[in-house]
């Protein structure tokens, strides 16, 4: 119970007393309920990857995004992290495909260009033949420098780069925006390069 209890507090957003909640609730619940729950977590590890294209999390490789040939390849909506792809999925009014940077920049982490899926990305602008590469890093002032620096890249090699912007507002993150504001500041991208 204490082992249970010591690794369920350290989930995010759960603290001791939710911990042992749900140890207890798990006590009473059918041993097989507690098993399925143990082989979704085990599976987990063993089965969700990075997407080989665009670094999204897929059991599948490529993952059903890349590989669906109704989504236009030549449009690339860049991201810090794979739930923001998944947000972004929830709107429904996207028909391009990812690219999933891993992070943002953040010098005074450590965290460079040489950090990110970078390179992998710029090797897509010939690969698919991309017209446009929107940057859709967060709205902060870490996601806003990323976005800076990829325009810059981006615009040297001569690609159309646009950002998300209107509605989001400044210092959120893409993963607690509306739907409803998200669909807009795709739709209202701004032009960055050429
Ligand atoms: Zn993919």
């Amino acid at each position: 119970m204490q082992r249970l209890i010591t690794e369920l507090s350290r989930l995010p957003g759960i603290g001791k007393r939710s911990a042992e909640r749900v140890a207890f609730y798990l006590l009473k619940r059918p041993a097989e309920e507690a098993a399925a729950l143990a082989r979704a977590i085990e599976d987990l590890k063993k089965n969700v990857h990075h997407c080989s294209v665009c670094f999204n999390l897929t059991e599948h490789d490529p993952c059903a995004i890349c590989g669906d040939a109704q989504r236009d390849r030549t449009q690339v909506l860049v991201v810090e992290q794979p739930r923001d792809v998944a947000t972004m999925e929830q709107t429904g009014m996207y028909k391009g495909v990812y690219h999933v940077l891993m992070g943002r920049l953040s010098p005074l982490d450590g965290i460079g260009p040489g950090e990110l899926n970078i390179d992998s990305l710029m090797a897509r602008l010939t690969s698919d033949k991309v017209r446009e590469v929107i940057l859709g890093t967060n709205p902060s002032i870490e996601g806003d420098g990323t976005a800076l620096y990829l325009a810059r890249e981006l615009g040297a090699h001569g690609v159309k780069v646009s950002r998300l912007g209107r509605g989001l507002p400044t210092g959120s993150e893409l993963e607690y925006v509306s739907k409803a504001v998200l669909a807009d500041a795709l739709h209202g991208r701004q032009d960055l390069a050429p």
